[in-house]
């Protein structure tokens, strides 16, 4: 999920004195669960990526067939069109990324006019104070720049496929509707399945393993895959302890390489070029809200991933977690007393067995978790 009308209201409102908004067309949240469910499932998944289709499109129709008349007149040796990708790229993820970290972190250092934003953080501590926080937010966008590279590469190699015939395509989006349309939908909950994936194998799998600590050089990353991929790779991911907007895409380049997988997809058969396009403008631009750790803007699920490391490896939404018996929900954490990771397995348990009465909770907490219900990422 990422930014959307609802929220950059959400922030007006908060800015003047206002609530969060919970909604922006219309109140659905007193509808039968199942059918907000199945309602969130088949539309509000797609609404919520407005931003993603907005840069997909404008790419599609207007960057790309400058980059094919170039390459046409030119051929692939020159550096135009090249230039012409990474810009875009580079532009569009520096200004979203930018703009929302801006306005929910850096405008004065935390003004007077947001302060009561920090009562809608995780973690009330804001990361990129200071000289400490300063590196944090540099080493971010350095890593989310390589990223963006990474991405706007394979972007280039995927057009020089399809002008030089290498990748099957269709050109005319209407002429297969369904499967057009389809195709598109299908992107996004690939990606939910393939994050959950190519996530988990970058964690320790294993009882024997050492989870956590600084493990370079010791024997241990060999005993087990996702250990020695956590060591070496993933951890660079986890520095962000306690993440902001520039943390989302801030990865080892392996990493990189493994996420930005999920658009290769597409590819594989005779597909539309927005599939493509769509699939990986969605992996730039879809980290941005789970990792700001604001509870207006996502449900906490992600943030408790990089609170507490071996739970939640997907989306909330999309129940794999829940299938895999890793999943932990924020109001749980919250509930079994913010502890660790096994304080709340034990709380899950005993709640499991019923043995559990409903905690006393602040106002402030409860609203906290109202809210996180209603949001989907
Ligand atoms: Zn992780
Ligand atoms: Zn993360």
């Amino acid at each position: 999920m990422t930014v959307n009308l609802r929220h950059v209201r959400t922030l007006y409102n908060l800015y003047h004195g206002g609530k969060p908004l919970d909604y922006i067309f219309f109140d659905n949240s007193k509808w039968n669960p199942w059918i907000k469910y199945f309602y969130d499932l088949i539309f509000q998944i797609h609404f919520n990526h407005f931003l993603e289709f907005t840069v997909t499109f404008i790419q599609y129709y207007w960057i790309w067939p400058l980059a094919i008349q170039d390459i046409q007149t030119n051929g692939i040796y020159n550096l135009y069109w090249i230039t012409l990708i990474f810009s875009y790229n580079l532009i569009n993820v520096y200004i979203i990324y930018g703009l929302w970290h801006y306005f929910t972190y850096s405008i004065d250092d935390y003004h007077d006019a947001i302060k009561t934003l920090k009562d809608y953080k995780f973690n009330p501590i804001n990361q990129y104070e200071g000289e400490e926080g300063k590196i944090t937010l540099y080493r971010e966008i350095f890593y989310t720049t390589l990223g963006v590279l990474h991405s706007a590469a394979l972007q280039c190699l995927v057009l020089i496929g399809y002008t030089q015939g290498k990748i099957h395509f269709y050109e005319d989006f209407w002429t297969y509707p369904i499967f057009s349309i389809g195709g598109l939908m299908l992107m996004t909950y690939w990606r939910a399945v393939h994050f959950y994936l190519a996530h988990r194998v970058m964690h320790p799998y294993g009882w024997w393993s050492r989870r956590h600590s600084d493990l370079k050089g010791t024997i241990w990353p060999y005993l087990d895959l996702g250990q020695f991929l956590y060591t070496y790779v993933h951890s660079l991911h986890h520095k962000s302890y306690n993440p902001g907007p520039w943390s989302g895409l801030s990865m080892h380049w392996f990493e990189h390489f493994v996420y930005y997988s999920c658009a290769w997809l597409p590819l594989l058969y005779t597909s539309h070029p927005l599939h493509f396009l769509y699939a990986i403008v969605h992996c730039n631009i879809s980290p941005l809200l789970g990792h700001d750790s604001y509870s207006i803007s996502s449900n906490g699920f992600h943030w408790l991933h990089h609170h507490l490391f071996e739970c939640n490896y997907g989306g909330r939404f999309f129940p794999v977690d829940s299938l895999m018996g890793t999943q932990i929900d924020y109001e749980d954490w919250i509930a079994a007393g913010k502890g660790s990771l096994k304080k709340t397995k034990i709380y899950l348990e005993e709640k499991a067995k019923l043995k559990v009465t409903a905690p006393n909770l602040s106002t402030e907490e409860q609203q906290r978790i109202a809210r996180s219900k209603s949001l989907n990422d």
